[in-house]
């Protein structure tokens, strides 16, 4: 007859308690079912307060870990970050205080305004065919994406330099050491001639003789010039926050085009697993494109737009969307970016044959780097696409061969004047 503990399940609760006070039969019985009552309450306001507790904690445990506190920084420091991150037009590029760099990317992904949630952004470790729009559910273009998610790098730059035009981006924000952020993509391994050129060789007195060159791909307004790029950093296989990042620093910008926002970057490394692991993938990259190619009567496939791209400094993390046209060179798109996405590959998909053009060497040129959000249309434009397998990589190969130590500047503007013949 006596209530002495909850059962945890109020239906059962109350159906025990309605027993229990249909069989008291005297004013005794009663009493003690009051008592009993009683006692029950008390133990439901106990285990109340408890289970409070417990979730309030939880809950703010939740809370921290969703919306950390702002780093504290000096107050002038802080205003300079500010201020240059709203020094850029509509680029995409993040600013955070070197001194705090973790704590304040962490920061402006969970203070994000422009995709509050980031609903979109989907974990490179998650990505899976489903992610796809069912129309294009198709293996290779899955594969596709998967190899552009190890080619995806993240870019720290320490510079600005003085060389930005008035009216470019950062233009005021010149000679400082604010770091920003973007992203890029390795566009090709090339065999390195002569001793190595990364940092820890060229400080030593026997410097690797094995080595490779890394061009990266970027946009310009990410790494303007040689000057910025000396005072950049690659990290590659930033895909959570657990990863081993390997990073290495640009040796130079072999070329930089403002009209085009592109820039192409070249690091150094004498690390033949980090090279063949590259390379690899930029060899899968070109043979994709040849079932592209062959699947290029398949119309329907052509309206996706993926971007991969370590938005606000994070890991890496890929956005699904439309293509929506060709614009001379650039794409023009639909999908979500964010701050730090700048410079992302983007996979661009577009069903009209002659917007898919094949370059005369064969490839395809459907990655471009992230460039611009463009706010009032809600619309992202690319800077302009640029080719894997592209004459530029042979003619680095040819250059090689030939004559060691080349300028790659002569060679990238020899290479647009359009008129060089490259060796079978
Ligand atoms: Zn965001
Ligand atoms: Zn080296």
């Amino acid at each position: 007859m006596e209530v002495t503990s909850i059962s945890g399940t109020p239906s059962k609760d109350l159906e025990h308690l309605a027993i229990t006070e249909k069989k008291c039969s005297s004013g005794k019985q009663r009493l003690n079912f009051i008592e009993s009552l009683n006692y029950y309450v008390s133990e439901i306001v106990a285990t109340t307060t408890l289970l409070k507790r417990t979730v309030g904690n939880q809950f703010a445990a939740v809370k921290e870990f969703a919306s950390p506190s702002k780093p504290d920084l000096d107050q002038d420091r802080a205003d300079i970050v500010k201020q240059k991150r709203n020094d850029q037009g509509c680029h995409e590029c993040e600013v955070l205080d070197s001194r705090s760099e973790a704590a304040e990317s962490v920061y402006q992904w969970s203070a994000c305004t422009k995709n509050h949630g980031h609903h979109k952004f989907i974990p490179v470790q998650e990505f899976c065919l489903d992610h796809l729009p069912k129309w294009c559910q198709r293996k290779f273009v899955f594969d596709m994406v998967r190899i552009m998610l190890v080619l995806t790098v993240r870019l720290r730059v320490t510079y600005t330099s003085w060389e930005r035009p008035k009216g470019y981006s950062f233009y005021n924000h010149r000679g400082s050491d604010v770091l920003h952020t973007g992203t890029g993509f390795v566009l090709a391994v090339v065999e390195g001639k002569g001793p190595c050129q990364c940092r820890s060789c060229t400080d030593s007195s026997s410097p690797h003789q094995k080595w490779y060159q890394i061009l990266v791909h970027s946009a310009c307004h990410v790494v303007f010039n040689t000057e910025e790029a000396q005072h950049t950093k690659v990290d590659f296989f930033y895909d959570d926050k657990t990863s081993r990042l390997t990073s290495l620093w640009v040796t130079q910008a072999i070329a930089t085009d403002p009209l085009a926002d592109t820039c192409t970057l070249l690091c150094a490394t004498h690390e033949e697993a980090l090279a063949e692991k590259l390379y690899a993938c930029v060899r899968k990259i070109e043979n994709h494109s040849q079932d592209i190619k062959m699947d290029r009567l398949s119309k329907d496939l052509w309206r996706l737009c993926v971007v991969v791209s370590h938005p606000h400094g994070q890991p890496k993390y890929v956005t699904v969307g439309r293509g929506l046209k060709k614009e001379a060179q650039s794409y023009v798109y639909i999908t979500d970016t964010c701050p730090g996405s700048s410079g992302a590959p983007v996979l661009v998909f577009i069903p009209d044959d002659d917007q898919l053009k094949m370059s005369d060497t064969g490839d395809l040129s459907f990655v471009a780097p992230h460039s611009e959000w463009l706010p009032d249309e809600e619309l992202n434009q690319s800077g302009w696409a640029r080719c894997f397998n592209s004459p530029f990589v042979k003619y680095l190969e040819y250059q090689n061969m030939l004559r060691d130590g080349a300028s790659f500047d002569t060679a990238w503007k020899q290479l647009f004047a359009s008129s060089i013949k490259f060796p079978e």
